[in-house]
């Protein structure tokens, strides 16, 4: 009796997971159609310490303001017909030319006073990507990144080799003094200053913290922008632009530009584009693992960012956080800072723009 019971019971198992897949496989047919009308659209501007009230209402509103028009920028795009690239390129470029973000005009400067900028781009139907670092007179470097997927052979380029490049393609360089702005040189100022405080004190025998701990400095806590799409097509995209962070040593190269760290798009599971800590991110592969764990794990695209941020990066004492788009236009945002600009298009179309942890 009990051996005709666990046969059973291991047929109606068989049954129901046979089933479920040819579900699954179903849904993912219908969504892949051309005549879906499904399109999905995500930004972010930085996660990092914001908490509510140490922004004035002024500066909330223009964050807010910046958010939902590079938002409604690639969401138009989308709508056009337009490639999740092209949706995400757009928007990304509109915050890059803000000085309100880390990102483009508003980065942040190295420890030698420079501004260096990274950035990335994936395509998640053809798993191409184009990525670039260490850039000094690039106006927009996700258009270059972009060029490098889609121009040259390869997938990452740096420095001025990178600019050379960017100049061949006809990409618009400008000069150092564009990316200078008061704000961001104060902040390195103040780091300037603590860190000869640490060495005074180190100097008289006092214990400091060998590390430098670069993410207490609250204007390094957020900017760095990046965008995730589904297209039309059901095609996905996403992108990730940064200055980095204040005081980087020279030639520091974070999580942005790495593919799978920073940014990752597969049609086989979703797009993601993050912020935060880059060295944890690499150290993690923080993109590439929240994908993989839709792919090997059938995680829904929350559960396997919230597993990936929350626990893991939460775990290795980085933070940060990530925004995520799957291919049937579920949405996920997770991060363990005190807040994250970001942006999205809910259910019934309408712009959604959140700054806060609630
Ligand atoms: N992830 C960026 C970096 O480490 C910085 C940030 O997102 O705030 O370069």
């Amino acid at each position: 009796m009990k051996k005709i019971l666990s046969l059973l019971l291991i047929f109606s198992f068989l049954f129901v997971s046979v089933f479920a897949q040819k579900g699954s496989y179903a849904e993912i047919k219908q969504l892949q159609s051309p005549q879906n009308p499904k399109l999905g659209f995500m930004i972010h501007g930085g996660a990092g310490v914001i908490k509510k009230g140490s922004l004035s209402p002024e500066k909330e509103k223009e964050y807010r303001a910046k958010l939902e028009e590079a938002l409604l920028a690639g969401y138009k795009a989308l709508q056009s017909g337009k490639s999740g690239l092209d949706a995400v390129e757009t928007a990304i470029r509109i915050m890059e030319d803000s000085p309100l973000f880390n990102a483009g005009k508003g980065a942040v400067f190295t420890a030698e006073g420079k501004n260096e900028l990274d950035a990335s781009i994936m395509d998640g139907k053809t798993l191409m990507a184009g990525a670039v670092a260490g850039l000094r007179h690039v106006k927009n470097p996700i258009t270059l990144a972009r060029a490098v997927m889609e121009k040259s052979p390869h997938v990452m380029m740096v420095g001025d080799g990178a600019e050379k490049f960017a100049k061949e393609m006809n990409i618009e360089l400008v000069d150092e003094k564009y990316f200078w702005t008061q704000e961001r040189w104060d902040a390195l100022q103040r780091i300037i200053k603590q860190e000869k405080e640490k060495e005074k004190a180190a100097g008289e025998g006092k214990r400091v913290s060998q590390i430098n701990d670069l993410r207490l400095e609250p204007a390094n806590k957020f900017g760095t922008v990046g965008a995730v799409a589904l297209d039309k097509e059901g095609n996905l995209a996403a992108g990730t632009s940064t200055g980095g962070m204040t005081y980087k040593k020279f030639g520091r190269v974070g999580d942005a530009p790495i593919i799978g760290a920073g940014t990752y798009a597969s049609n086989d599971a979703c797009a993601v584009s993050a912020t935060g800590w880059g060295e944890f991110f690499i150290r993690l592969g923080v993109a590439r693992d929240i994908a993989a764990l839709m792919e090997y794990r059938a995680l829904p695209v929350q559960q396997a960012a919230d597993m990936v941020i929350k626990q893991k990066l939460q775990k290795l004492g980085g933070d940060g956080g990530i925004i995520a788009i799957d291919k049937f236009g579920n949405m996920a945002i997770s991060f363990n800072s005190e807040g994250m600009y970001r942006a999205y298009i809910n259910s019934e179309g309408k712009p959604v723009v959140d700054i806060y942890k609630d």
